[in-house]
């Protein structure tokens, strides 16, 4: 249960200290970033560090106070901070987030990365400049990967597409706030489902993107509450092998890429030997090219190319 709101007036910086106290006592992970957070968000900032002092010092106000003690409260009931503050920093970009829509993870930032250095070299001079630069995104959530390229990128066009509803309206959402919606297609639909859908609306691309979801479904059994609770398990199981749909977009990618362009997956760390051999018995127009390693030394990305026969 949750402190009772305190008799007296207190600072944000005594109303951080009680909640770090109170989630600890009560196993909510990351209790001191939690509080800190929320409060520095209802004072206006990201950081508390980013407030000074003498904000910090000062008393809140009954308003302010309460609202601290009904957003803590929520993160006592173990909801992701990204969706109390309702907001969260993917790169350059502050994204809308709300459940249940996936969270983008750091990890997910080296991946654009990736993109973005081999998108820059293709438009580079000599190689091509003239002609448009076309990604596609699958399962976009709340658009973070898709809007990251586009603002790096002034003369890329995306197809950014979600079998989840609740991610379309984000991922346009977020578009819209961060002005990147002209050069943004964003299609409700599902690959596993509507292949031809997918074939009839994104040709010829110069990159296919995806965090797609690949937890092994054995997995989501241990996942944090933060997690099961809020997020959209959609996003996150994968399957018996966590291949389910990773299998769907290497079936789909050499019949929308055109010719050396190349697909950038997100998977688990025990998904690259698996995904080079079943691509290498299953898809004859795609190559493995390369297994790269995330911040935490874990293989994470896997890179294959269209090789036309
Ligand atoms: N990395 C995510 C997690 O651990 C899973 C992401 C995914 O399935 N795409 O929750």
């Amino acid at each position: 249960s949750a402190p009772g709101l305190p008799a007296g007036q207190i600072t944000a910086l005594q109303a951080v200290d009680v909640w770090r106290r109170h989630f600890e006592e009560n196993g909510v992970s990351e209790p001191e970033v939690s509080s800190r957070y929320i409060v520095a968000h209802l004072l206006g900032a990201k950081t508390m560090e980013s407030l000074g002092r003498e904000r910090l010092t000062e008393f809140l106000s009954r308003e302010k106070t309460e609202q601290v003690w009904r957003l803590c409260t929520r993160r006592l009931s173990r909801m992701p901070v990204q969706y109390i503050i309702e907001e969260w920093d993917f790169r350059d970009l502050t994204l809308k987030l709300r459940p249940p829509v996936f969270i983008p993870r750091p990890e997910t930032e080296e991946m654009v990365e990736l993109v973005l250095t081999d998108l820059r070299r293709k438009s580079g001079p000599g190689l091509g400049s003239e002609s448009q630069l076309t990604c596609v995104e699958v399962g976009c959530g709340s658009g973070a990967i898709s809007l990251s390229l586009l603002k790096s990128l002034p003369q890329l066009r995306v197809f950014a597409l979600d079998r989840s509803q609740d991610a379309v309206d984000l991922t346009r959402e977020n578009a819209l706030r961060l002005g990147l919606q002209d050069r943004l297609q964003i299609y409700h639909l599902d690959v596993m489902k509507h292949a031809e859908a997918v074939l009839r609306l994104c040709g010829s691309v110069s990159a296919l993107v995806s965090n797609p979801p690949y937890l092994f479904s054995e997995d989501m059994m241990s996942l944090e509450p933060e997690i099961y609770r809020y997020e959209d398990p959609a996003a996150l199981d994968g399957g018996e092998d966590g291949l389910n749909v990773i299998k769907q977009i290497l079936t789909l990618a050499p019949l929308i890429l055109s010719n050396h362009s190349r697909v950038y997956l997100e998977v688990d760390p025990r998904h690259p030997p698996l995904v080079q051999q079943w691509v290498e018995e299953n898809v004859e127009e795609l190559q493995y090219l390369e297994t790269r390693h995330d911040v935490s030394g874990r293989p994470r990305f896997c890179i294959l190319q269209k090789e036309e026969s």
